[in-house]
């Protein structure tokens, strides 16, 4: 998997800088373009951060168009969830928002305008006729029976169809271009279809509607786009989009095709991820485990993580694959930074201090270690508490620098402890550990000399609190879930395991908003939809390393 796949190149930005400096163009207008018929994803932000990012960087300005020419899967929730995720990334459209419904009227005089040039007809030939007379890569297409209505019959039929005189695929309008042309786009591409639906803000206005290819570039147009930037499957309809431009004689945004983000271990096909939804593989769209947008900001991936991300990844002109890692890493570079440290403990195995001198020791611990301003929380030991379970081994090898029988540990932000008597249930497990503190070692500054190598985590069980926690995995086992004959047999069956874990204090207060780090374990962040008031639930937002790669045998 390439995984340095233009790092940080934007080739996009030269042509922008060419452009400007040539004088072709005199500012920037960029436009992000989605179609409300899903939840964007982390595809749509690299999109997003490109749009926008080249905008601000040009001093211009990047516009929210809604694509909505197809009635039959658009919806409000859609498009309000849509605005929520690209506020969240951090950019602003101002006043900038747009429908390409708010086109319809226009959009239909250029038809009008293009029957009355000649150069699109009403074609009454059923859909299979249609497609069959399209030909093939390698043959040409036949001319439609209906090709050479006279412009007059054009203009009658099509006000027909509009004024709904016709059922659904009776006829379309077509541009008259090439039935020969080697680019299939050019063979007289259908502009309009006739579709008795509702739309989700025209309503019963209309029962014709454009094509995405009639619609686009026109839209880009009136809105005064510069720089029409898409993914690469769009590079053959180019042609097709400057044609509609010219024949209109309209202002010419100039379409630029970039590769689109694909991202192992991930489906990004909304097809897919709406089925993932539909059929409860996972818990909505903004389940925690999608590449959602509204999934990832759930989960506590920070905005700037996303975008960090974006600006890593570059933008190239070739498909490539990114390693899910790459994310993960932009997530933990940045929590890194901000996220203040806390003790947890997610698997507790019972631990007394026989000899603590007080009932209750309290010391100072940083929240985090490189940020003073951060402040400082405390931490009171008392003598029964939890450590995980990982951190004791009776039998332990040679390098094992935790607990084990008669051996040293330190407590983390406490002091050193020694592990006096190992006690058993009936089965054999080990239920519980003795031990006993050296009081000399107290202090949240390990400074007292003492050579002790291992420092663990720890609850004190008189304070800490008890809550869930869900440990999310990668929703798939395989790098190319895509390619899979059907995705779904890659799901991973572990992807949410559910343990309750022991915390400190303060966190049962925890709201969700912010990150912490659970040292040595990874970072963490209440749930926004199941957390109630003093009851969070937590759920992991990324493991502290790549523990995945290690997992695999990488
Ligand atoms: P659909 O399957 O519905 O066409 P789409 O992913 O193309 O889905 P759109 O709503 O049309 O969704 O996408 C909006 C914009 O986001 C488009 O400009 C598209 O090029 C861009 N985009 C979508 N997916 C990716 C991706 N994986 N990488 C980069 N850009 C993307
Ligand atoms: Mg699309």
């Amino acid at each position: 998997m390439d995984t340095s796949a233009q790092s940080g190149t934007n080739f996009i930005r030269n042509q922008i800088e060419e452009d400007l400096r040539a004088g072709k163009r005199e500012e920037v207008i960029t436009r992000f373009p989605p179609e409300p018929n899903g939840y964007l994803h982390i595809g749509h932000a690299k999109s997003i951060c490109l749009n926008f990012g080249l905008a601000q960087e040009f001093n211009g300005r990047c516009h929210l168009r809604f694509d909505d020419t197809n009635p039959v899967k658009e919806e409000d929730e859609y498009v309000n969830a849509i605005r929520e995720d690209v506020g969240w990334l951090g950019f602003d459209w101002g006043e900038h928002q747009y429908f390409a419904s708010d086109y319809f009227e226009q959009l239909y005089a250029w038809a009008v305008e293009l029957i009355g040039k000649g150069l699109a007809y009403v074609d009454s030939q059923t859909p299979e006729q249609i497609r069959e007379g399209r030909g093939t890569l390698t043959t040409p297409g036949t001319e439609s029976p209906f090709r050479n209505r006279a412009v007059e019959e054009n203009l009658a039929l099509f006000t027909a169809m509009k004024n709904g005189e016709f059922p659904d695929g009776a006829h379309v309008l077509r541009a008259k271009i090439d039935m020969a042309a080697s680019n299939m786009n050019l063979r007289d591409p259908v502009m309009y279809r006739i579709l008795h639906a509702a739309h989700h803000r025209t309503g019963d206005s209309w029962c014709i509607y454009p094509m995405y290819d009639f619609a686009h570039g026109q839209s880009d147009s009136i809105e005064g786009v510069t720089h029409s930037i898409c993914t690469l499957e769009f590079e053959d309809h180019r042609p097709l989009y400057d044609w509609f431009i010219r024949s209109l004689e309209i202002h010419n945004p100039q379409q630029i095709e970039f590769a689109r983000l694909n991202l192992s271990y991930t489906v990004m096909s909304k097809r897919k991820l709406l089925q993932l939804v539909q059929e409860e593989h996972v818990r909505g769209w903004d389940d925690p485990r999608m590449p959602t947008i509204s999934g990832m900001r759930r989960r506590g991936y920070p905005p700037q993580a996303i975008r960090r991300f974006c600006e890593r990844i570059g933008v190239g002109k070739s498909d490539s694959w990114i390693d899910l890692s790459t994310l993960e890493d932009c997530v933990r570079e940045e929590l890194n930074e901000t996220a203040p440290r806390r003790l947890a403990v997610l698997d507790p195995l019972k631990v007394v201090i026989t000899n603590l001198p007080e009932q209750r020791i309290d010391t100072r611990a940083a929240n985090h270690p490189q940020r003073p301003e951060m402040g400082t929380r405390t931490m009171s030991l008392t003598p029964e508490i939890v450590i995980d379970r990982s951190d004791f081994l009776e039998d332990p090898p040679r390098k094992f620098f935790r607990l084990a029988p008669g051996k040293e540990v330190r407590l983390r932000h406490a002091c050193i402890i020694r592990c006096d008597e190992v006690i058993k249930d009936d089965s054999g497990e080990v239920v519980e550990l003795r031990c006993s503190c050296d009081p000399e070692t107290f202090g949240a500054n390990p400074a007292d000399g003492r050579k002790v190598k291992g420092t663990i985590q720890w609850v004190s069980t008189e304070f800490g609190q008890q809550v869930p926690v869900r440990l999310f995995d990668r929703l798939f086992v395989e790098p190319t879930p895509e390619r899979a004959e059907d995705f779904r047999q890659c799901l991973n069956p572990e992807s949410l395991q559910e343990v309750r874990a022991w915390v400190e204090p303060e966190l049962g207060q925890a709201r969700p908003g912010t990150v912490y780090q659970f040292e040595r374990i990874g970072y963490f962040t209440p749930d926004t939809k199941d957390s109630s008031l003093d009851a969070p639930v937590f759920q992991r937002t990324v493991t502290l390393r790549d523990t995945w790669a290690k997992q695999q045998g990488k």
